[in-house]
């Protein structure tokens, strides 16, 4: 437990971070590291020697014995390999050695992680390369040394090497750009990102007595209970005592990583609850996420929880996302999405501003993408969280200035509004000048942009990468038509700019609600992409377009962008598949089990009434029975068809083809079965269930 006097001091204790640096490492080494970290620069082997020296001093001063190169693969999951320090003596002892080379490379064999075809598997040699510029942590007796994770080829076969790499091109696109716009000092830009992470609480037990919840993460079956969310008394509701105990213990364990765990909240679905960290540069705050994750499960764990991190473990009621919050500053401190006070005469943020409204027009189609999963495909659409189709809310501020911008007139800020409140012993306070859009997917608000279609599951990677990359082509494109300009002509030439992209990409901007049927049709007639499912979407990420964007600044190269699909469609493929196994074993055994054993009761009962009491007795009973039976016929019809598709999907071979026979059979499968299924849980007691039901699952923390 951290008292609260001490957690300035406990904040970070298990990281390696500047102030460890500075403090243990001589003066040279720190600077040479501090430029590998903020500028890029590479790294000399004697520095790193050094550094691995001081780190493992430090490790073992903090009860470390191993270390282990920690990567991000492309299965959305972390990895890890533990090594000890130790190293044998000719005297039949050991001493603790940590060498600079262990700490920027290590060789684990990579034939065993998704590759898409990158790397046959005899090849299996892989490399992981340390990133400086995120920090070692310590955790269960480990330091922990982010890396990156290629093949012998040196192909990224990881999350984190395309985000290095994508950061890095906005940041050079960036800085060309402002340098142009007259802001010579700044030498570098970065992204950052706030990633707000929803997730579930259920009882440890139930989690464990649900193949579904083990195998798939989500619910396959289960009548909805009778209550859900519709009194709206959950969100931001009192924090039950023991959710509050193991928010406060995941607090704890996340600050002494290092993550600055910030806000805590109970969400909209019962036993839903959201967690908010302060933000941070993307490739830290991704690392952190992924922490994050791991860290809420762990925890649950202990306080007799399961974690459940799916986007929809449960139908009827809300699922979870994952809000990117997203912005780019330069090293001289400037926001470069902060609007001021005259946002109308604000060139870099106009120019940033309309640098994101491009991009996210443009590439919309490889942004929905970027968060496309088989869970988040159940959530996006859903009315509980944005449609698929991409839109961009700015707020009545900013459309403001977007309409001077069109008609070529300076906007003039109408200055912040006074909140009354009636009563006067209430403070008065300004208005934001912007109201919220909660279901508007990519939402400007006030000084960052919220993209709120990532799922509660997925590393935040992919979404950045994307983003980053998009943003930085916009960036040079506005580059390439301003670079002939100077002085006043630069000026002018800049607003004629600006009104030229806002009118090609403006069919982009939505102001209104996401969530209705007219803005689905409107969006149509404007040409907005609405894909609905990952199959639909993942054409896009091979067409020309796509491999121009991301070869062109060096994020991707084309073999990697064919890896990455083939390993997304697999992958979607291979969730379903295991979905629907689970599914049918789940009704064939345990569902079956509970109804059969109901209805012999009903047949004992009924009979023994009518032997009793004569004909018409036993009514209740033998409706009960009825309905069962009903049900059951039609769960054999609908299991025997899953089995079959589930059959005939295993034996297809091309990945785009397979997954849209998931999508479009084994699924809609799944829901008929499902239909028949729920019908019939709903008329048996608990006692005859070996699995808990919705209502036990939901609402047994309260
Ligand atoms: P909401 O009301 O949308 O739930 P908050 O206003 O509490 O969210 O903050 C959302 C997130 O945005 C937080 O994680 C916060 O750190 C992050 N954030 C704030 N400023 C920036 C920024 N400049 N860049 C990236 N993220 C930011
Ligand atoms: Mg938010």
């Amino acid at each position: 437990m951290i008292e609260a006097s001490k957690l300035t001091e406990e904040f970070g204790c298990l990281v390696f971070n500047d102030r460890i640096m500075r403090e243990r490492l001589p003066k040279d080494i720190y600077k040479a590291v501090k430029k590998t970290i903020e500028k890029g620069s590479h790294l000399e082997l004697d520095v790193a020697n050094c550094v691995a020296a001081t780190m493992k001093e430090w490790a073992v001063e903090n009860g470390a014995t191993h270390f282990t190169h920690w990567f991000q693969p492309m299965t959305g999951l972390t990895a890890e390999k533990h090594d000890s320090f130790i190293s044998p003596t000719d005297d039949g002892g050991v001493i603790m050695e940590f060498s600079g080379k262990e700490l920027v490379k290590g060789e684990p064999d990579a034939s065993s992680f998704p590759s898409g075809g990158l790397r046959a598997t005899f090849e299996a040699r892989g490399y992981t390369a340390w990133d400086p510029s995120s920090p070692a942590f310590i955790k269960d007796g480990s330091l922990y040394i982010p890396t990156a994770f290629c093949s012998y080829g040196g192909e990224a076969l990881d999350k984190k090497t395309p985000l290095l790499r994508s950061m890095e091109a906005l940041s050079t696109e960036a800085v060309k750009l402002l340098h142009h716009l007259g802001y010579k000092d700044v030498t570098r830009v970065s992204t950052t990102i706030g990633s707000e992470q929803e997730y579930f609480l259920i009882d440890k037990d139930y989690y464990k007595a649900r193949k579904d919840l083990l195998f798939t993460g989500r619910t396959l079956l289960g009548a909805p209970a009778t209550k859900g969310q519709e009194m709206e008394d959950h969100y931001f509701g009192v924090i039950k005592p023991k959710v509050s105990a193991y928010m406060h213990d995941l607090d704890e364990e996340l600050w002494k990583l290092g993550i600055p765990a910030k806000t805590k909240h109970n969400e909209v679905a019962p036993s839903q609850h959201e967690l908010a960290p302060v933000f941070e540069t993307a490739n830290i705050a991704v690392d952190h996420n992924q922490l994050t994750m791991e860290v809420m499960k762990k925890v649950a764990d202990k306080h007799n929880f399961a974690c459940l991190l799916h986007e929809k473990p449960f139908e009827g009621i809300n699922g979870s996302g994952k809000h990117n919050n997203w912005s780019v500053c330069t090293d001289t401190g400037m926001n470069l999405l902060d609007p001021g006070k005259n946002p109308g005469e604000n060139i870099p943020f106009l120019v940033f501003l309309m640098a994101v409204i491009a991009a996210v027009d443009e590439y919309a189609p490889i942004l929905r993408l970027s968060v496309a999963s088989a869970g988040n495909d159940h959530r996006l659409g859903g009315n509980e969280a944005p449609p698929a189709i991409i839109s961009i809310f700015v707020g009545d501020e900013l459309a403001e200035v977007l309409k001077g911008v069109e008609a070529g007139s300076a906007y003039q800020s109408t200055g912040k509004v006074q909140m009354t409140m009636g009563a006067t012993v209430l403070p008065h306070f300004t208005k934001d000048n912007t109201d919220r859009n909660r279901t508007s997917p990519f939402a400007f608000t006030g000084n960052k942009f919220e993209f709120r279609m990532p799922g509660s599951a997925v590393s935040v990677a992919n979404a950045n990468i994307v983003l980053n990359t998009a943003v930085a082509e916009e960036v040079s494109k506005l580059y390439e038509k301003l670079k002939g300009y100077s002085g006043s002509e630069l000026k002018e030439k800049v607003m004629e700019v600006l009104k030229e992209t806002l009118l090609e990409h403006k069919r982009v901007l939505f102001n209104g609600n996401g969530y209705t049927d007219e803005w689905v049709e409107e969006a149509e007639k404007r040409g907005l992409p609405n894909l609905k499912s990952l199959p639909d979407a993942m054409p896009f990420w091979i067409s020309d377009e796509s491999i121009a964007l991301f070869t062109k600044h060096g994020i991707f190269t084309k073999e990697e962008i064919q890896s990455r699909y083939e390993i997304l469609l697999e992958n979607y493929s291979k969730s379903i598949h295991i979905e629907a196994l689970t599914m049918q074993e789940m009704v064939r055994k345990d569902l079956t089990e509970g109804i059969v054993a109901y209805e012999k009761d009903l047949v004992k009962e009924a009979s023994q009434k009518k032997a009793l009491l004569g004909d018409g007795a036993g009514s209740l009973e033998i409706g009960i029975l009825k309905s069962l039976d009903e049900a059951s016929v039609e769960i054999g019809k609908a299991l025997a068809k899953l089995a079959e598709d589930t059959k005939t999907a295993e034996g297809k071979t091309e990945a785009l083809d397979t997954a849209e026979f998931y999508q479009r059979t084994v699924l809609a499968d799944m829901d008929e079965l499902r239909k028949y299924a729920d019908k019939a849980e709903a008329l048996i007691p608990e006692k005859y269930l070996s699995y808990p039901t919705y209502g036990q699952m939901l609402f047994s923390l309260r």
